[in-house]
């Protein structure tokens, strides 16, 4: 943990050299290219006075160009934070005014709507990155601000443990989105605790003193082999999984990563049998929509060896499908939240690791987990409670929010409203969201739990379970339902009933409605609050 993020990247360049880091349509960027472009632009920035300090909003889609404006800010000693480009131009200007940004580096989308809307920021230097754009009067074109800079090492100083990183939001998936303050210490540290148990290594330092990994485990026992592999991606950049899952991760691995810019699942399954993509990972909606697809049980999927989950509740039906198709792949999901960088437990990872079914799996290395009653103490195993999380990935706490920061972070101990249980072997299965939790007649009902069983039957292809505010009951619980294809027989009365008759009274489901889609975020969340919105 004593290094800063640019070691990742110095100790991949100097490994991997010329090997694809990121190749996207007929594009490629190998990791020394990266290294040197990345330099380039952290020149260029600090020679526009942005530095150690200074935030960089990035607001970009998925590109080449990302990773070279991630690693040159960071180099540059600024903090790099992520925005959704797609955000509705309001809510693109408050994030930016939130988190403070100085500069951003921004899509032709996201640049207009900054500069219509420059006033209610700080930004004073953007610098726009968009095949079909040319920039506005003031802006800067990416290729054109970094070229002519020098790619030698900017002398930015940091304290791996103070300097911040990232300053990532979270997803908003229950409320505002929350900015959240991440040093260099915990996206080394969280990036490391995930490639060390993919790959079986131990990390360490080369003759530059850059962080590499050394792969002591037998290849056999691990999915992933240190520069060799190939992931295809399209979990988004933006997002704590697509940080530090998608960026770090695949550079200490030497793992080449394929862009892939949108959910076509058919044109997805196409590239990993062309590409022989060797590991496969995102949010659980992602495998949801490739098994669905038609060309799912045809194509050559016997390159894929590590599945990876994440972000939400991967449904057991889903786990065991995976499993049939891909026997030779380790399925591992990883639970996470945006205040622990990226994750803090995750499934068994090798070949002959314990799995249990529901468990989302073991705490990673240097971090612990407890289970907490409502007064904050450990409940006994088997029990329920909220998911606490200590370890060095923690955040330092929210920005600007000292009450949120006071109740999350409290005796040492990430709150993260996340309700679960450890079993006897410190397995952790994540029950449900203590904010999703509905109470009906003074009992927890956890939706989760509904849409297990909804989505485990034949005819239903996606479902989501909220609670309907009663004045009588407390809540009632409410089912959107999508069906599956060839099932336009059952009605809606007919599935609620069928589900109800393998629940306990208190549990069942008060109403079901068919829609046409489950609206879910850009990290593949179902977003709830929009479903609230329409109750
Ligand atoms: P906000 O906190 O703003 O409402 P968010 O919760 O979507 O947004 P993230 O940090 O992106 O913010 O998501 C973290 C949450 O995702 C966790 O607290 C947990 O509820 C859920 N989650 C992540 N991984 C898993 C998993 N494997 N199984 C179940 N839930 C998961």
């Amino acid at each position: 943990p004593e290094v800063a993020v640019g070691s990742i990247l110095a100790g991949a360049a100097h490994r991997f050299r010329d090997r694809v880091a990121f190749g996207h349509g007929t594009r490629h960027l190998t990791f020394s290219e990266l290294d040197r472009a990345a330099h380039r632009f952290a020149n260029a920035l600090a020679a526009h006075g942005a530095g150690h300090g200074d935030v960089v909003a990035v607001a970009m889609p998925n590109c080449l160009a990302y990773p070279v404006a991630y690693f040159g800010t960071l180099l540059a000693g600024a903090t790099f934070s992520p925005v959704n480009p797609l955000l509705p131009a309001d809510d693109l200007a408050a994030q930016l005014a939130d988190c403070g940004a100085v500069a951003a580096i921004a899509s032709a989308r996201a640049a207009d709507a900054i500069a219509a809307r420059l006033d209610r920021t700080r930004v004073e230097l953007v610098v726009m990155s968009d095949p079909d754009g040319t920039p506005l009067p003031g802006h800067f074109e990416f290729a054109a601000f970094h070229a002519e800079a020098p790619d030698t090492a900017p002398g930015a100083e940091f304290d791996p443990h103070t300097t911040l990183a990232h300053l990532a939001y979270t997803g908003g998936t229950t409320g505002r989105s929350k900015g959240v303050c991440l040093p260099h210490r915990n996206v080394v540290v969280n990036a490391l605790q995930f490639a060390c148990c993919q790959t079986g290594s131990l990390p360490s330092k080369d003759e530059r003193g850059d962080v590499v990994l050394d792969q002591v485990g037998s290849a056999e026992e691990w999915p992933v082999r240190l520069g060799t592999g190939t992931a295809i991606n399209l979990t988004p950049w933006f997002h704590a999984m697509g940080t530090i899952g998608a960026l770090n991760i695949p550079l200490l691995t030497g793992t080449t990563v394929v862009l892939h810019d949108r959910l076509d699942p058919g044109g997805y399954l196409a590239a990993c049998e062309r590409l022989r993509v060797t590991s496969i990972g995102g949010a659980p909606a992602l495998f949801a929509a490739l098994i669905a697809d038609p060309s799912w049980p045809s194509r050559d999927l016997s390159s894929v060896r590590a599945i990876t989950s994440g972000a939400a509740p991967l449904a057991h039906d889903v786990i065991s499908t995976l499993a049939r198709r891909c026997p030779d792949a380790v399925i591992a999901e990883g639970y996470g939240l945006t205040e622990v960088t990226m994750g803090a437990v995750s499934g068994p990872v090798f070949r002959s690791g314990l799995r249990k079914v529901g468990s989302v799996g073991v705490p990673l290395f240097d971090t612990e987990v407890k289970i907490a009653d409502e007064h904050g103490d450990p409940v006994p195993a088997g029990e329920r409670g909220e998911v606490c999380v200590r370890g060095p990935q923690v955040m330092t706490g929210y920005l600007n929010r000292p009450q949120e920061t006071a109740n999350a972070l409290r005796d040492g101990w990430l709150h993260t409203g996340d309700v679960g249980v450890l079993d006897t072997d410190g397995m952790l299965s994540i029950v449900d969201r203590i904010k999703d939790m509905l109470i009906y007649k003074g009992y927890n009902v956890y939706p989760r739990e509904l849409e297990e069983l909804l989505i485990g039957r034949p005819e239903v292809r996606g479902a989501a379970v909220i609670g309907r505010p009663s004045a009588e009951f407390g809540e009632l619980a409410v089912a959107f339902v999508v069906r599956a294809p060839g099932h336009d027989e059952i009605t809606e009365a007919g599935l609620m009933a069928e589900v109800n008759e393998k629940l306990v009274p208190y549990k069942r489901l008060r109403e079901l409605r068919f829609v046409d889609q489950i609206p879910v975020s850009a990290a593949g969340k179902i977003l709830k609050r929009t479903l609230r919105d329409q109750l």
